[in-house]
């Protein structure tokens, strides 16, 4: 009798555990393994800031599933439930969403963190875009180019410094990297729209610490700082995003970073990462738990 082992999710963990069973399964008939993922690619993370800024195109940080796998069994469905006690879950596929029993001699639960707290922050999960996916990758990159669009147009009656005003909260890792790709995304595009100016670009990074990338050290921190300050970046450290109220960003050092136009037409786009201002108990719901937010 075959051993059956049940895999939900084929991000960084689960993936790696299927790759591990491929090998193993040469020499274990006996194994029967099945991955399961709603997406049938695995998504590298790290890099989707390239692809918000439009330096990678969203295929060069895939790698599709059933590619890399030889000998264990891929499924692209929804896990909904876990039967604990019968061994099984259900997953759910296909376009009427029907529902199949996998039942399962081992477990694992490899599905990352799925859902975005937005910690009860005023005005922030009614406006956000996340920022975990391809799909939210390209959604900035998009939003980018239209502010852009509609900053160059004559005929347009919103105000344009809010469109091209942005905000990135957070300054770990991710929200630096994005910041800097935002930065370089929007310097380059600017020489094709004559009619806006380096000047009028507004990049905030809002960052709860003295100096940003903590986990370097204040050394490397300050000195990364000093790079994205000259290259135009506001830095508005020892601050956290309270509330998007309107088109307001608000802060907690009771500054609002933009306050300006027809908070219906106002167009803001502020990226947040959670990382340095929530409570440790939180961190469960994910490090990189952050979020685009945009007035609408
Ligand atoms: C923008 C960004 C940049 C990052 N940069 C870094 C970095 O530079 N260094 C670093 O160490 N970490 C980084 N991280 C964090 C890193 O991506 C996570 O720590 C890592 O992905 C967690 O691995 P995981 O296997 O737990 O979950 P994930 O890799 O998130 O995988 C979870 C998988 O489960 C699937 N899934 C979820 N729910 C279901 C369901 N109900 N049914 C079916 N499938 C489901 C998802 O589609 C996904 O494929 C970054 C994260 C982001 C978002």
């Amino acid at each position: 009798m075959s051993t059956k082992v049940l895999i939900l999710g084929a991000g960084f963990g689960g993936l790696a555990a299927a790759l591990e069973f491929d090998k193993a399964m040469k020499s274990r008939p006996d194994l029967e393994v099945t991955l399961i993922d709603r997406e049938n690619h695995f998504l590298f993370t790290p890099m989707l800031h390239e692809v918000a800024a439009g330096e990678l195109e969203p295929t060069s940080i895939v790698i599709p599933i059933r590619k890399a796998l030889k000998r264990v069994k891929f499924y692209s469905c929804d896990a909904t439930r876990i039967d604990l006690e019968k061994r099984q879950a259900v997953v759910c596929h296909g376009y009427h969403y029907h529902g199949h029993d996998l039942r399962y001699d081992h477990l694992l639960v490899g599905m990352g963190s799925i859902i975005t707290s937005f910690f009860g922050l005023p005005g922030v999960e009614s406006q956000a875009l996340t920022m975990k996916s391809l799909a939210d990758a390209v959604r900035l990159r998009n939003r980018m180019i239209s502010n852009l669009e509609e900053a160059e147009s004559e005929c347009s009656t919103v105000d344009k410094q809010p469109l091209l005003t942005f905000v990135v909260a957070g300054g770990g890792f991710a929200g630096v990297e994005t910041m800097a790709g935002m930065r370089d995304f929007i310097h380059a595009a600017l020489p094709h729209f004559p009619s806006l100016s380096w000047r009028q670009i507004r990049l905030v990074l809002v960052h709860p610490g003295k100096t940003i990338l903590t986990e370097l050290g204040v050394e490397l921190g300050t000195y990364a700082q000093e790079k994205l300050a000259a290259r135009g970046v506001e830095i508005r450290s020892e601050s956290r995003v309270a509330a998007f109220e309107g088109a307001d960003v608000c802060l907690t050092d009771g500054t609002c970073i933009v306050c300006l136009g027809n908070c219906r037409e106002v167009v803001l786009v502020l990226f947040f990462q959670f990382m340095f201002s929530i409570p440790d108990q939180r961190l469960s719901t994910g490090r990189y738990g952050f979020s685009f937010f945009e007035a609408r």
